[in-house]
């Protein structure tokens, strides 16, 4: 599903990523655990293809075609979904809006045509539904004062009504309670645990983990992976701190 190698990447002219490897197999949920400023929200947003964020050697390949020769709305369109720490707020545009335009803009670029808002409404009402949201929630404008928790849900009904390949989930666990988080590991797993899709789930916590059990988990330390395990690595590194297991 994803290949990464050797990639480099530069942030204001400044290199975070240095030679970081990895390959998420399909069907797979990989966790991406690291100190604070190891590079992982640079690696998702150099995955997204966020301006200013420059590759300098290296390579993605995401379900077999070259990541980084696509513009953004071409990975989304091509199926990768990302989902950041700190979502943004956008006055003046409702949720269902916000929604409505990502899933079409998505269909447009796969030559598909538009959902009309019925069947929009219906999608929407039925994905809010599985994240245990009020739909009424979603006429809000986009994220204005929504707990954190909220965020995080809505987030949900957005993976789950762009039905991505692969989900690129950066701290979707800062900041929740223990009832957000269940309803979020909830969601990650009936959108995204089947054959034929991918998680790549960054935490600096272990805690997520308990709900989302990843089948490898690497630690990311000084732009690059510096260590590989199964699901008991993520306890090992709760226990002993990351200096401990990523020296
Ligand atoms: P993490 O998500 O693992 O905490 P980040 O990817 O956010 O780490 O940051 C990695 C490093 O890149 C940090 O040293 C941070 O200060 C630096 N960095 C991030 N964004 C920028 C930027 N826009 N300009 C310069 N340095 C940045
Ligand atoms: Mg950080
Ligand atoms: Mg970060």
């Amino acid at each position: 599903m994803l290949t990464i190698e050797n990639l480099h990447a530069t942030v204001g002219g400044k290199p975070i990523l240095n030679g970081l490897t990895l390959t998420v197999p399909t069907g797979e949920v990989h966790a991406i655990m690291g100190p604070n400023g190891a590079g992982k929200s640079t690696l998702a947003y150099v995955l997204g293809g966020r301006p200013g964020y420059e590759v300098t050697d290296g390579s993605a390949t995401f379900d077999g075609v070259d990541l980084f020769a696509l513009e953004p709305h071409e990975r989304a369109a091509a199926g990768l979904f990302l989902g950041f720490q700190y979502p943004v707020e956008i006055p003046g545009v409702s949720y269902l809006q916000f929604l409505r335009e990502s899933l079409n803009a998505q269909r447009r670029g796969r030559g598909e045509a538009e959902l009309s808002g019925a069947e929009f409404i219906k999608l929407a009402r039925a994905q809010a539904a599985t994240l245990g949201m009020d739909a009424e929630m979603l006429k809000r404008p986009v994220n204005v004062g929504f707990s954190g928790g909220e965020k995080k849900r809505a987030e949900m009904v957005q993976m789950g009504i762009m039905a991505p390949k692969l989900a690129i989930l950066d701290e979707t666990d800062s900041g929740l309670d223990i009832d957000a988080l269940k309803a979020v590991g909830a969601g990650i797993n009936s959108i995204m645990r089947s054959p034929d899709k991918s998680v790549l789930l960054i935490t600096h916590y272990q805690r997520l983990l308990d709900y989302v059990r990843p089948d490898r988990v690497h630690v990311l330390s000084g732009g690059r992976i510096v260590r590989s395990g199964g699901a008991e690595l993520a306890q090992e590194l709760e226990r002993e701190g990351y200096a401990e297991v990523a020296a």
